[in-house]
């Protein structure tokens, strides 16, 4: 459908002449109309869903029964939607908004970028960052909610590949082609981090799985394929993940695969049980903090 809204005139005082002022004037005002268009987008919509007002189940003309408002947070700040519920004298009623808002209080747009920002900072600052910049509102608490929501699903394909490599022995399909002149690199590290709940520390694990070369498509050779993986769990559970991605990455076709590792024990045994044909690496920097040990 197309949404039509006219934004009319977008006003604001200019205290000084200046642009970095007429930016902000304009970016502050073009939020109100955002907010007041956002509400008229949705009356629009539910116009829409409700379509000539007949009811479906005995044709009478379907009216107002009831008006409910719901907060819903969108890039341009919170709104309040009146959601109207329709009924008919038979019984049947209707709210046409009910699949079209989000079933939490923020909209997708907002969640993502949300989202985004916890990728890479923490969830206060995500969402004192998301504020600042957006003027949308979502609380650290609900981010932190919606990134665990979120890791399930993130999960769910490495997780079901590794099952059904260790439980029912299908190999994984490789996404990445290899010939014997390739090498992989799988390179594994694990980190302590606190944790605010407990007082105690757990361990992160972190993998990255990359190729020198992949043959992208026929004659097209491109390092395409850097893969990171995450997980706090154990190290059979990592390990065995960080297997089946590997062989995804092409590693029963590459011609050598090399582990890079700090030297930890769970890393030594898992390149021993899990990655038996490649060839183990202390990493660089763990090396010469070994030599330095042996040789002060
Ligand atoms: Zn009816």
């Amino acid at each position: 459908m197309i949404v039509r809204i006219d934004l009319g005139v977008v006003e604001f005082e200019l205290r000084d002449l200046t642009t970095a002022l007429v930016d902000k004037g304009l970016e502050d005002a073009v939020r109100e109309a955002h907010r007041q268009a956002a509400v008229a987008a949705l009356a629009q919509v539910e116009a829409a869903r409700i379509g000539s007002r007949t009811c479906p189940e005995c044709g009478e003309t379907l009216t107002v029964a009831k008006t409910s408002k719901r907060t819903i947070g969108l890039l341009c700040g919170p709104v309040r939607v009146p959601v109207r519920t329709w009924g008919c004298g038979c019984g049947h009623t209707v709210r046409p908004l009910a699949g079209v808002l989000p079933k939490g209080r923020h909209s997708l747009a907002l969640v993502e970028r949300g989202l985004f920002l916890a990728t890479m900072i923490g969830y206060q600052r995500s969402a004192e960052t998301l504020s600042h910049l957006t003027a949308g509102e979502i609380s650290h608490g609900t981010l932190q909610r919606l990134a665990k929501a979120e890791a399930a699903r993130i999960d769910a394909p490495i997780a079901e590949t590794t099952r059904e490599l260790y439980v029912n022995g299908v190999q994984p399909d490789e996404l990445a082609a290899r010939d014997r002149s390739d090498t992989l690199v799988v390179a594994v590290h694990g980190g302590f981090v606190p944790d605010r709940a407990t007082g105690y520390d757990f361990e992160a694990k972190c993998g990255v799985v990359y190729g020198l070369k992949a043959e992208v498509s026929k004659g097209r050779v491109e390092l395409v394929d850097r893969v990171a993986y995450a997980g706090i769990e154990t190290a059979e559970v990592f390990g065995q993940r960080m297997s089946a991605m590997a062989m995804e990455q092409g590693m029963l076709s590459a011609g050598r695969t090399i582990l890079i590792g700090d030297g930890a024990g769970w890393i030594r045994r898992m390149a021993k049980d899990l990655f038996p044909d490649a060839v183990y690496v202390l990493d660089l920097y763990h090396l010469k903090h070994r030599i330095r040990q042996v040789f002060p």
